[in-house]
């Protein structure tokens, strides 16, 4: 399906935005912390043309046959449900969050198609928000630059489409380059761009969807964020940003056991993003493997976020010579990740395929990301 079949005219431009995937950093974006995702080589595609009333129209591949309307002078939240409000949600966020006036504008006409596999934990949202922030900020001739698009599409995530997430995804989204990692400061909103040279080095990201859907992940993301908030209180601090590896001891004897091994999760797991980003720099992809496996150690035992999918993804991985590995994004499901070297890649997901067989689990999707430019205009 084409933006043509659906409105019987051809676009006059096309945004693409990427999927991201996190090298490392999880949970630590609403505790302030740092964070390490890039952009993937899968994308989101906006084909659009502008119209001359107030009208929005948009329709996906997603979802063919319908095409969804609301007008520029009935933006609400209220008026917006399904996919669609992941559309609607940024021309209204550009309003509110970004105090662009919406008055004398015209609308427009979109059609989105998509690589980015939905729900794997590789940020499908994020791809079809930061596309289309991208896209009206020049249509509109805003002149926003693309951390301000980041702040936009968050926004739009958290009270249009009313998901609490952090803006990591989006940051990917926007700022990500070919070969190299987006290292975010959560707090700052700093950013560098960090080589990651897989390339040169003989390695690859293989990503191991095990199609285990998020079923618990609303309820279990917000109790995480909730003990993360409550050791936070306990240890007096803004946000848990503030911990560092050597507190842990006094945090220990003043918080429950459970509360505490929250809170090392996300403090070690800062400690883990800057260890990265000094490795890579340093010494090189080929250096990180221990810090992805900490990494899942962490997320396994002590917030515990994985399920025995994840578990064995990884596992599996390691045992057939992955140079690291771990699950990336929420948890409760959705895909990990292996560092493997280009001539092991095949190997390795054929053994993961068949441990999930051998398991009784439904087959996992495995493929390779590269890591790719933002948003950008086609
Ligand atoms: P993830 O971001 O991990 O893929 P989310 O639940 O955050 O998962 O976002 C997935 C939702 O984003 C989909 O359910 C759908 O509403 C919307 N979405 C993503 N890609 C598309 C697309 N190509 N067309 C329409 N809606 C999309
Ligand atoms: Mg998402």
């Amino acid at each position: 399906m084409t933006f043509q079949q659906v409105y019987g005219y051809e676009p006059a431009v096309r945004y693409s935005a990427p999927g991201r995937v996190n090298l490392i950093g999880e949970h630590t974006d609403y505790n302030d912390g740092y964070v390490l995702p890039f952009a993937i080589d899968r994308r989101t595609t906006a084909s659009i043309a502008p119209r001359e009333d107030r009208l929005l129209r948009v329709a996906s591949a997603f979802e063919p046959d319908a095409v969804h309307e609301l007008s520029l002078d009935a933006l609400s939240p209220e008026g917006m449900d399904g996919w669609s409000s992941y559309v609607f949600g940024i021309a209204w966020a550009l309003r509110e969050q970004a105090g662009v006036s919406l008055d004398g504008r015209t609308g427009f006409d979109v059609f989105i198609d998509s690589d980015v596999p939905v729900g794997a934990g590789l940020s499908s949202s994020a791809a079809i928000e930061c596309g289309i922030a991208l896209a009206l900020s020049d249509l509109w001739d805003l002149g926003l630059d693309r951390k301000a698009l980041a702040r936009v599409g968050q926004y739009s995530e958290n009270h249009a489409v009313g998901a609490p997430t952090g803006i990591m995804d989006q940051s990917a989204s926007l700022l990500g380059e070919q070969d190299a990692v987006v290292f975010l400061d959560c707090r700052t909103l700093d950013t560098a761009v960090v080589d990651l040279a897989l390339e040169a080095n003989g390695l690859e990201v293989l990503v191991i969807d095990t199609r285990v859907e998020h079923a618990h992940a609303t309820g279990g993301y917000k109790a995480r964020r909730d003990s993360c908030e409550r050791g936070a209180q306990v240890l007096g601090v803004s946000a848990l940003r503030d911990v560092t590896v050597e507190d842990l001891p006094r945090a220990q004897e003043l918080l429950d056991d459970e509360t505490f091994r929250r809170v090392r999760h996300i403090v070690t797991e800062d400690q883990r993003v800057l260890d990265t980003v000094r490795t890579l720099r340093e010494q090189g992809p080929r250096a990180i493997g221990d810090l992805l496996v900490a990494s899942h150690a962490s997320m396994r035992d002590d917030f515990e976020i994985s399920v025995p999918e994840l578990d064995l993804a990884v596992e599996t991985a390691m045992q057939h010579g992955a140079v690291g590995a771990r699950m990336t994004g929420g948890g409760f499901g959705g895909a990990a990740i292996a560092l493997v070297d280009l001539e092991a890649r095949d190997t390795i997901a054929a053994a993961v395929t068949a441990a999930f067989a051998e398991a009784g689990y439904r087959e996992p999707t495995v493929f390779t990301v590269h890591a790719a430019q933002g948003a950008r205009r086609d």
